[in-house]
């Protein structure tokens, strides 16, 4: 058996204290196996960056981490700040969606890139330069050596994006967070830089966690795949058996979102209502006010994750299945 290398227990992010408290993340395990890209797909608000944000303790002030981040036997919960700084940015490395707020626009990306290798590596400054060069080569930035010293509002969006997974790779990390990296690029960009990390997973052997709100990302891309829904993840499964087989209305309303006809891709738009706010969550199911398949129980009792390998929260999965997947042909790979 192979052993994952992240594993998360009843994660919990909790913003504010006492009876205003509000719980973006709630109670959420999953594992990260060697070489897996993982994806977390929700609607937007349904807790997947902050999520990813609570796996390196990095939420803004006010926020609080509660559960358990196993990474090499330790707990990120409760490392000691230096032992965090080693492995955050590190041993896991985390790419943003809009990279023009992650980079520093006054710095040549040389420095960005040069910074982390000094953090990170035992490099002396020549070794630095050459790695920077190697790494923009890596991610595929034509004319790196005269690219190294320009800044970042020099390169068009998908370079800035391969800027910001080159400074990511500068650690050699074994874990790549990556929060929603190709959302604000166009279609074609978008499959460049998808394909880009799904190679650099072959080359460097990392793991990937994925943050999407795409299902055409998640088809394409990953192995494995968590739901999120309101703080919790409503199921998990390989990406193949969730498509072939949804067993939570909520992943089955998400499948049937996903434009059938071609590779065109779009929003989530198809499922009635909103998702609830953080403050109003429903009882029971937090999914049953939208929920076609709902019966009393859902509206009394939360269900539990369940399952072995492909899980699901749901009390009506039975009913679920027997409608069948809305996929019809198997989504095509970038
Ligand atoms: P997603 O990435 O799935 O779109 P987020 O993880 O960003 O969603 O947010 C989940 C929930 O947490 C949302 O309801 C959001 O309003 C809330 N939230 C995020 N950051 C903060 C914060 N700093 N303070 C209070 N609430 C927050
Ligand atoms: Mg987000």
């Amino acid at each position: 058996m192979t052993e994952p290398i992240l594993s998360v227990r009843n994660l919990t992010a909790t913003f504010g204290q006492g009876a205003s408290a509000l719980r973006a993340v709630n109670e959420v395990s999953f594992d990260v196996m060697p070489g897996e890209v993982l994806g977390l797909v929700g609607e937007s608000g349904s807790g997947k960056s902050v999520t990813l944000r609570s796996l390196l303790r990095l939420l803004p002030v006010g926020g609080h981490v509660g559960g358990s981040v196993s990474w090499h036997g330790k707990d990120i919960v409760r490392m000691t700040d230096a032992e965090l700084r080693a492995v955050r940015g590190g041993q896991i490395s985390m790419i943003f969606q809009e990279p023009m707020t992650a980079l520093n626009p006054v710095l040549p990306v040389r420095v960005q890139i040069e910074e982390n290798l000094r953090a990170h590596t035992q490099l002396d400054r020549k070794g630095r330069n050459a790695r920077a060069k190697e790494l923009m080569d890596l991610v595929g930035i034509p004319d790196s050596a005269r690219r190294l010293d320009e800044f970042p509002h020099q390169f068009s969006g998908g370079m800035r994006q391969r800027v910001m997974i080159a400074i990511a790779l500068a650690s050699d990390p074994k874990l790549l967070l990556a929060d929603e990296p190709t959302t604000a690029l166009d279609v074609t960009i978008q499959d460049q830089i998808l394909n880009l990390i799904l190679d650099l997973r072959d080359e460097l052997a990392m793991s990937v966690v994925l943050v999407t709100h795409d299902l055409g990302v998640v088809a394409a891309t990953c192995d494995r795949m968590a739901v999120m829904y309101a703080g919790r993840i409503v199921e998990e499964g390989d990406v193949t058996q969730v498509f072939a087989q949804p067993r939570h209305a909520y992943t089955r309303g998400l499948l049937g979102s996903i434009p059938q006809a071609g590779t065109e891709r779009s929003m989530l738009l198809s499922i009635d209502g909103t998702p609830p706010g953080l403050a109003a969550i429903p009882q029971g199911c937090a999914f049953n006010p939208r929920c076609d398949f709902a019966t009393d129980i859902c509206r009394r009792t939360r269900p539990h994750l369940t399952g072995d390998g492909h899980r699901a929260a749901c009390h009506n999965s039975d009913a679920v299945i027997a409608a069948g997947s809305p996929v019809k042909k198997a989504l095509s790979h970038v």
